[in-house]
């Protein structure tokens, strides 16, 4: 089924309090929300809402109502998403990135390998995740620390993107993970990019939204759970991602703003999980932090 996307543009307060509006109005009947940020020079963020084409008016009118109230200025966008068979672009761009013992780079690029790296092949696409942003390249510089002091049997890697961090795990250590993500298309190309990096068996991609879908505790517990979404999700996600880790486990976060790390520590110190180590890269930080 096609998919479009409705958007808006704007700071990050006022895309967080979009954030807040859409999940609330939106998110029980099944239409994914998620906010991003688009140009880090800028500051410029992005709120979204996901919807089956042929419900394109509808859900368009239905959004711009939700948002009048407190931001009549601001213009509601829309995209129409491409088919899965999409041609991907922008990858003669894309330079490989190395975090901790991980290579990620694109199909043009596998003659950079070296040796002894960890070799990820992503091309830019439709998903968030080909490692050029400081907050995946700093999940896996943490998630190459948590595997060599930990011993793990299941992972879970919540808001997968393009599979990048799962195919990470998949390929470090000889254990299932369990990807998921609230937009079916990052879903569908965490498949794909999972195939392609001869991770598909061990990575189980699957699109649900936060921590409360069934498929969670067929899978877990989970010995690590990576998570890089944003701030305000994590703290909201907090007692879940707790409730879903094993007694020794250790939570990869990563979204968070500098400013920002010290409510999301006091957020999960509350479910018994302290701080480990603190990664800070341009603005961001990746946090590691166990029982
Ligand atoms: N893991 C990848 C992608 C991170 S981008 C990386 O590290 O590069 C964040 C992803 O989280 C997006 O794909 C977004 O769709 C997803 N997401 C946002 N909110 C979510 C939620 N509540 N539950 C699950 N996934 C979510």
């Amino acid at each position: 089924m096609k998919q479009i996307r409705l958007y808006v543009t704007a700071d990050e307060d006022v895309i967080k309090e979009i954030f807040d509006l859409l999940s609330t109005r939106f998110e029980d009947d099944g239409y994914p929300v998620s906010a991003a940020e688009i140009d880090e020079n800028r500051g410029l963020w992005e709120a979204s809402l996901y919807a089956p084409a042929d419900e394109k008016e509808a859900v368009w009118h239905a959004m711009s109502a939700c948002l009048a109230p407190d931001l009549p200025d601001l213009g509601v966008r829309l995209e129409d998403l491409p088919d899965i068979d999409w041609v991907t672009h922008a990858l003669d761009r894309l330079q490989p990135v190395r975090a901790g013992r991980f290579l990620v780079h694109g199909s043009h690029d596998r003659d950079r390998v070296r040796p002894h790296d960890i070799a990820i092949e992503i091309d830019a696409g439709r998903a968030f995740g080909t490692g050029h942003h400081a907050t995946t390249a700093g999940c896996l510089e943490m998630i190459g620390m948590a595997l060599r002091r930990q011993r793990l049997a299941r992972a879970l890697d919540l808001g997968t993107g393009s599979g990048v961090l799962a195919i990470a795990i998949a390929k470090s250590a000889p254990i299932p993970v369990l990807a998921t993500d609230i937009d079916p298309v990052a879903i569908a190309v965490a498949r794909d990019n999972a195939r392609k990096n001869g991770c598909a068996s061990k990575i189980t991609p699957q699109t649900a939204r936060g921590l409360h879908d069934p498929v969670f505790a067929r899978h877990g517990p989970f010995d690590l759970i990576v998570a890089n979404i944003l701030a305000r999700p994590l703290m909201a996600m907090a007692p879940s991602i707790s409730h879903h880790l094993s007694d020794d486990g250790e939570v990869v976060l990563s979204g968070i703003l500098a400013e920002q790390r010290r409510r999301v520590m006091a957020a999960f110190v509350t479910q018994r999980l302290y701080h480990r180590r603190t990664l800070w890269r341009n603005g961001w930080v990746t946090l590691l932090l166990g029982r």
